[in-house]
């Protein structure tokens, strides 16, 4: 039984159309001055600022380092060239692309890219530079990509992802789920996005049907990195996808400034869990070109797991991981026992 919402369809497309793409407006909503937090409009010429007045509405005025606020500030710090960074750093634009809009590195799992834009632009994305008209599914593409999918019989997993999976209609996404349905080694589907969250009015009853309507398992991972993006509208998001029997998972990205401490982990699993959401994996920073001024180092993403590890029960510790092209899994990190242990 899909439990219903009083949320139309219409809503989240508004809030679509009214994100703010001003570094200005955006600043002067939060009362704070450019040279106070190190905006930079050159830096949006490169990769566009984005996000939803919701979103925004969750940050604390006047506070120049508020983890959400950090999160999709064009800063000048973007501008900066960094060794070692580079514009593909997972290698998601060589081999482990066979078919337009899809991606397949892991066993057993499929990614299907099923839109290019997303809700909100995340100034830490490995895809900032990622060459998407190239890679967009159209709807023939995506029919395509279910041939290859019902020909490889290894595949047991389709991911939505994109850019943001849910900017496709809900219409779209039950006639994609009904006809993966029908290839019988397919058991699951996944959807990786972070609509649900920095617009909750996404999850409508019509996408909880497309989503849970048929016989394969479910599971929607969403990317939250910091507990104050999870306010109470996000929370009757997430309850009406897991009254659809919807299994929610989070991954989040370490990312310094915003939740590189014990506490601010601590919290985001804490209130994950409130939300029936279980922490997934605590992902290193991809090493994108403009993106330095996040990382945090692999020797201290081992301390402050080890911190948390201690704090928690073990079904709220994420698995710390990085990804690494030409990898089986993505790699985990060692924590600081394992490292005594050998
Ligand atoms: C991360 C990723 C997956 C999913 O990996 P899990 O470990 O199953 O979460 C699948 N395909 C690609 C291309 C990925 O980057
Ligand atoms: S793909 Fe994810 S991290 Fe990147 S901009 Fe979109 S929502 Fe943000």
């Amino acid at each position: 039984m899909i439990p219903q919402t009083d949320i139309s369809p219409a809503d989240w497309r508004a809030q679509l159309r009214e994100v703010i793409t001003s570094g200005e407006d955006l600043l002067r909503l939060l009362h704070l001055r450019p040279e106070q937090v190190g905006y930079s409009s050159l830096a949006v010429q490169d990769f566009a600022l984005k996000v939803p007045r919701a979103f925004v509405g969750r940050m604390r005025v006047g506070d120049p380092e508020d983890p959400l606020l950090r999160q999709v500030l064009a800063s000048a710090e973007e501008l900066l060239v960094t060794a070692d960074y580079s514009a593909d750093p997972v290698g998601e634009t060589g081999d482990a692309i066979r078919h337009p809009g899809i991606i397949q590195k892991y066993h057993g799992r499929l990614l299907l890219m099923l839109s290019s834009g997303c809700a909100i632009n995340c100034r830490y994305c490995f895809r900032r530079h990622f060459p998407y008209h190239s890679n967009q599914n159209s709807r023939r593409e995506w029919l395509q990509a279910l041939e290859h999918v019902a020909t490889d019989t290894s595949i047991s997993e389709v991911i939505f992802s994109g850019g943001d999976p849910l900017l496709v209609a809900d219409e779209q996404l039950a006639d994609l789920v009904e006809r993966i349905a029908t290839i019988p080694h397919v058991q699951r589907i996944r959807v990786h996005t972070r609509l649900p969250v920095v617009i909750p009015e996404r999850v409508t009853p019509a996408l909880l049907e497309a989503l849970a309507g048929s016989r394969l398992q479910s599971t929607v991972v969403i990317h939250t990195n910091h507990a104050n993006e999870l306010d109470d509208k996000v929370a009757a998001a997430m309850q009406a996808l897991r009254s659809a029997g919807i299994t929610l998972l989070n991954q989040a990205v370490l990312l310094k400034g915003v939740n590189d401490s014990k506490q601010a982990l601590v919290e985001l699993s804490e209130r994950l869990f409130a939300l029936g959401v279980l922490p997934y994996y605590l992902h290193l920073l991809d090493k994108v070109q403009g993106a330095a001024h996040f990382d945090v180092s692999a020797q201290r993403a081992v301390v402050l797991a080890d911190q948390v590890a201690a704090e928690l029960p073990g079904y709220l510790v994420p698995r710390l991981v990085r990804e690494e092209a030409g990898q089986p899994a993505k790699v985990g990190v060692n924590n600081g026992h394992a490292l005594l242990a050998v």
